[in-house]
């Protein structure tokens, strides 16, 4: 029997060479085919008059054939055949060039609609090699698909019409029948045969309801089954104890978030199962303090923290930070990295072992590198955003099932965030310390860069630190020479000023140097690619220009930006493009009209669309086809439920009426080299 995962070669009217064109739309099976949404659609149903219709636009018209012009022959392989329509109140002339099979096809007296930009002159409009369905077409709203060289639209439909007749002799359906009632939705074959075919506009929503609503449900459910996984019992179960005398020996009163955030980890981790958490808050939201206070509550209770960090500067800070709230109370940190000696590092992990540091600090590689604990309570990992679901599942460390707190940097949307991060419960900290002064940000063009210039140096004059962005790409080999260029051409107007370079490619020993000289105050000025984007704190630093700010996503600005606006002194951030357009304008204005990361990034969201956040290699998430998060919000919590409900009544998805879905869930996550089982 023909089935839906049938190489794709094999449906009526592909064959081996078309096969390889469809590959290059990822199209390699018949399901993979009819899985294939239309970018957008035509729709035929309500036509203008000729009368109407915008000359220099696409418009949709619909007239009957009065005379079929006889072909001219312009040169050599070009033809040009007219043909002249009317609605009855004016006549247009329709325009072919070549396709005497086209020309042929129209019939005199016979009503089409037609689809294409019009022209001409106030005599009469013409209409050059429109798209043209016969008036009695039933289906008025036709597909429109991405393409790819060497294959056409109706070539393209033509297949899919094939397709859709595996649909007759199989029986597709993987959602149980409760749930399609219960939420009034249609059938798949249906939904399928409408997402390409709309019979009208109805059922084009109907059959898009249904594939939004299967695509975040498997989603959902996928999400839920890696959850389940990392739920095995934990041997580490901590006391409800309060922790005052950490609060009391903070230098600042903590933000109602940080102690709500603190309050869910503490809840968390005297459950029998282990916290799986994600702290989520934007720049500058207090989180390290939080996670203080979740390695104070673990020593309390007798257990070791590790806190881990990306790179050797963050976890330099980290460790600075965790030691100036923690010492007070008695409880000894000690610090990791690769720039310790082996004998050093040794030592260090032998101290470690026989529990003579409560808090442990170091890279990431360093910590889950042969490095054991006495009794390790709890893991925090400071990520930033670049994480994928793959690395949280083995997250454990070896030898435990130590309770786990994930900080993010980046602001996403609630939503957003549980969908990316379905796997792990969600604490926000949507506040930001008292005080704190909003930077204050300016969209410029290159000409104002002399005077953006003079800006940074009086900021220089008055003691303070800027920091300037070029937009070197990571594995540019132009990178060096971008940002080396750069501060030579700058010189001139910063006489008398220190300016250091920091970029990507220099050895880490090299980038902590120039890192913790700036720190230091030893120089004044720092050129530097993205790579400060992440978590540096320099307080005295009051500003930062930012070259060629169109390139950049609008988290990422804003990332950028919270580099500066540490201190008690106001804070600018200069974003100097060369690049003006409507679009960039628009974009860049959203900076400097708010400082709330959230809001950014759901601006960020609707301008790129969710298919760039999605990326599935930024978040080792599957691609969504055809959900929408700026549209489909409701669906998605709806699915959300519903997948808990699933869940909850069969936890590893394996009942019979389940198996559908447990198939879509396999082939998505497959699909994203995730391994599910
Ligand atoms: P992020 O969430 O970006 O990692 P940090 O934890 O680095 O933020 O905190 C930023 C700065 O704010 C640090 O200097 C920290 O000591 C300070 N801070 C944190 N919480 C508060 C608070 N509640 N009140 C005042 N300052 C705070
Ligand atoms: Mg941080």
């Amino acid at each position: 029997m023909r089935s839906l995962d049938d190489n794709i070669k094999y449906l009526k009217g592909v064959g081996e060479k078309r096969a390889e064109i469809f590959a290059k739309l990822d199209i390699h099976t018949v399901k993979d085919l009819l899985y294939y949404i239309p970018r957008s659609y035509t729709d035929y149903s309500f036509p203008v008059s000729i009368n109407d219709a915008v000359t220099g636009e696409n418009n949709v018209i619909e007239a009957t054939v009065t005379a079929k012009l006889p072909p001219s022959y312009i040169r050599k392989g070009m033809t040009i055949y007219k043909i002249i329509l009317t609605d009855y109140e004016s006549d247009i002339t329709l325009v072919i060039y070549n396709s005497e099979y086209l020309y042929n096809q129209l019939e005199e007296d016979k009503s089409y609609c037609l689809y294409g930009k019009i022209t001409g002159n106030g005599t009469r409009k013409e209409i050059y090699s429109p798209i043209i369905i016969p008036s009695d077409c039933e289906n008025k709203i036709q597909p429109v698909y991405h393409l790819t060289e060497g294959i056409s639209n109706k070539v393209l439909s033509n297949c899919i019409l094939n397709a859709l007749k595996y649909l007759d002799e199989n029986i597709y359906e993987p959602v149980p029948k409760e749930i399609l009632s219960q939420e009034s939705l249609c059938s798949l074959p249906f939904a399928l045969y409408n997402i390409h075919f709309p019979k009208d506009s109805k059922s084009l929503c109907d059959a898009k309801a249904r594939l939004v609503f299967d695509e975040l449900l498997v989603l959902q459910l996928g999400m839920l089954l890696l959850k389940g996984r990392n739920r095995s019992t934990t041997p580490v179960v901590m006391e409800n104890m309060p922790i005052n005398e950490f609060y009391r020996s903070l230098p600042f009163e903590l933000t109602d978030a940080q102690k709500r955030a603190i309050d869910d980890c503490k809840e968390s981790m005297c459950g029998q199962y282990p916290m799986n958490r994600l702290l989520q808050g934007d720049v500058g939201s207090g989180k390290t303090a939080v996670a203080s206070a979740c390695c104070y509550f673990a020593f309390k209770n007798g257990y070791q923290s590790a806190l881990m960090a990306p790179t050797e500067i963050l976890a330099n800070q980290h460790y600075a930070t965790l030691t100036s709230f923690l010492s007070p109370l008695g409880v000894k940190c000690c610090l990791l990295t690769g720039s310790l000696s082996t004998k050093e590092k040794n030592k260090l992990r032998h101290e470690i072992e026989n529990n003579e540091y409560p808090v442990v600090v170091g890279t990431h590689a360093l910590v889950q590198q042969s490095t054991h604990f006495k009794n390790l309570g709890l893991v925090i990992t400071d990520e930033q955003h670049r994480f994928g679901v793959a690395q949280r599942a083995d997250l454990a460390l070896k030898g435990s099932n130590p309770h786990k707190l994930v900080m993010s940097a980046t602001p996403i949307p609630r939503t957003l965030a549980l969908m990316i991060y379905g796997d792990l419960d969600i604490s926000v900290l949507d506040e930001l310390p008292k005080g704190r002064q909003p930077v204050e940000t300016y969209a410029v063009t290159g000409k104002l860069r002399e005077r953006a210039f003079s800006f940074v140096k009086k900021q220089l004059d008055e003691k303070h630190q800027a920091y300037i962005v070029c937009p070197a790409i990571d594995e540019n080999v132009t990178e060096l020479k971008a940002v080396n260029t750069y501060a030579d051409k700058i010189k001139p107007y910063f006489k008398g000023y220190t300016i250091s370079l920091l970029h990507g490619k220099m050895p880490a020993n090299e980038k902590d140097r120039v890192m913790e000289e700036f720190k230091q105050g030893k120089s004044d000025i720092l050129v530097s690619t993205t790579v400060i984007e992440v978590g540096v704190d320099v307080p005295n630093a009051t500003c930062i220009v930012i070259e060629n700010s169109e390139r950049f996503g609008l988290s990422q600005l804003h990332q950028l930006r919270g580099r500066v606006g540490r201190g008690n002194s106001q804070s600018y951030c200069i974003l100097i493009t060369d690049n003006v357009t409507e679009e960039s304008r628009a974009r860049l204005k959203v900076l400097s009209s708010t400082n709330d990361g959230f809001k950014i990034s759901e601006e960020d969201l609707k301008l790129r669309g969710p298919g760039d956040f999605f990326g599935s290699k930024q978040h080792g998430l599957p691609q969504l086809k055809i959900a929408d998060l700026s549209d489909d919000m409701e669906v998605f919590k709806k699915a959300r439920k519903i997948a808990d409900d699933i869940i909850n009544k069969d936890p590893h998805l394996i009942r019979h009426d389940n198996k559908g879905l447990n198939n879509l869930v396999a082939e998505l996550f497959d699909k994203n080299s995730e391994n599910m089982n």
